[in-house]
């Protein structure tokens, strides 16, 4: 296998959205769960993007999974690597993203290097330099409060230099607008000035287009799936990848089995989902001081759905409203009831595939992370789109049969999407 385009994703959820993004823009591509096994046999891709969790951890421990992955990435032919990080550029003085960028470009860049979060089909927009998120500038935005990394500044030059060695310097719209060979001479020139890397400005989908075109030219550039969807289109343009439409209908060849839902979110998209879901299948909603306190409601849950699982799909959820969560975690302490609570939805999604489901709809960011670690699933090809930025999609190399899932985190769908994503996972 030779891949074109390589990626290494700082979170699941981020991987997913990016292989869908590639997926949307023509590449045939696969996520995989961690570093690949040189064991894992993946099919003919164009597009390999390798999901880690590393935006939160320590820098040093981030930049030797990146390497890592980038490694194996490089082994199997990529080019071009994307360091795929958070559209809102999640991270703080500390890092991840300066220590790893720096790290992927090694001491052999000829020209300074691409970092764009801009992906303004979801409202994320950067004009000299300066990150808005819809209408706001990203420090008035909800992510000044994030809990992990508070975003308190929206000059990206500014925040991409705290967390750099070398100095960031900035490509600016009026230069992006005059196309690619513009931004090229931009790039050489800020490197010559002694820039290591550059935020570029893109305000719109074709601004997108013409720094993926340049940053293909490189080895290594840093964005969220709206760089993404630049590669995807300019590789799609060159002879270098036949052209196709991204997915095939081998990725959702029926697989057969019980189908189950599992929900940890408790976002309000969630909640009116079950609720839509609760008119036409069994719902089972788990009683979460139950499922903090010992494994009896994990039992029960489990029997719940062998009796019924035969007959249809079925749901369950430990998903509440805003007020029976923060009860719950002032009394464990909010991340003791998260883990809790992941881990309690995890042991049940394992034991309902021991016992034979093999459709999976999961909801929540955190709580599919968990389960599909838990299921040591190494990869997924990406399907079609359910809703938004959801894909279906297959397993490969799945110790227990290939799969169908759905993981969609947080607000993610419409109140139709449990059933609508059924109906396209046989
Ligand atoms: P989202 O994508 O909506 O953010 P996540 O799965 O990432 O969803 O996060 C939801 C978190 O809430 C998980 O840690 C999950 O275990 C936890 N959780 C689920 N149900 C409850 C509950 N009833 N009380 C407290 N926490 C809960």
């Amino acid at each position: 296998m030779t891949i074109s385009l390589g990626s290494i994703a700082d979170d699941y959820t981020g991987a997913s959205d990016l292989a869908n993004t590639l997926t949307r823009n023509g590449l045939r591509t696969v996520q995989t769960v961690g570093i690949p096994q040189p064991s894992l046999a993946l099919p003919d891709v164009d597009a390999v993007v390798v999901s880690l969790k590393i935006r939160s951890v320590a820098a040093n421990e981030a930049v030797a999974s990146a390497m890592t992955a980038e490694a194996w990435l490089r082994q199997n032919g990529a080019r071009h690597v994307l360091y795929k990080v958070c559209s809102t550029f999640d991270s703080t003085a500390a890092g991840n993203i300066g220590p790893v960028t720096e790290a992927l470009a090694g001491a052999d860049a000829k020209t300074a290097l691409l970092v764009t979060p801009a992906f303004p089909q979801t409202g994320r927009t950067v004009y000299l330099g300066h990150l808005f998120v819809g209408e706001q500038p990203l420090n008035e935005s909800p992510l000044k409060d994030h809990p992990l990394n508070p975003m308190h500044d929206a000059n990206l030059v500014r925040v991409m230099q705290a967390q750099s060695i070398g100095t960031v310097g900035l490509v600016d719209l009026a230069t992006v607008a005059a196309g690619p060979q513009a931004v090229r001479e931009k790039l050489a020139a800020l490197y010559a000035e002694g820039f290591t890397t550059a935020i570029a400005d893109a305000v719109f989908e074709r601004d997108l287009e013409t720094l993926g075109e340049v940053a293909l030219e490189n080895r290594v550039s840093t964005g969220a799936s709206g760089l993404g969807l630049g590669l995807a289109r300019a590789l799609a343009r060159s002879a270098e990848v036949s052209a196709r439409s991204g997915e095939d209908a081998d990725v959702t060849r029926p697989v057969g089995g019980p189908a189950a839902i599992i929900a940890g979110s408790c976002s309000k998209m969630t909640l009116a989902q079950l609720a839509f879901a609760e008119r036409s299948m069994p719902v089972l909603r788990l009683d979460p001081e139950r499922l903090v306190k010992g494994p009896d409601e994990v039992s029960a849950a489990i029997s719940w759905a062998g009796e019924r699982m035969a007959a249809g799909p079925v749901v369950i959820a430990a998903s509440a409203e805003p007020e029976t969560v923060s009860r719950l975690q002032s009394r464990y302490g909010r991340e003791a009831s998260g883990h809790a609570i992941e881990a309690a939805t995890s042991t049940i999604t394992a034991e309902l595939v021991a016992r034979g489901v093999r459709r999976l709809v999961i909801a929540g960011g955190e709580t599919s992370g968990a389960a599909v670690d838990r299921l040591a699933i190494p990869a997924f090809l990406i399907g079609p789109e359910i809703a938004p930025g959801v894909p279906v999609l297959r397993t490969i190399g799945n110790t227990q049969g290939d799969m169908l899932l759905a993981l969609k985190s947080g607000n993610f769908g419409g109140e139709d999407f449990f059933v609508a994503a059924l109906s396209m996972m046989r």
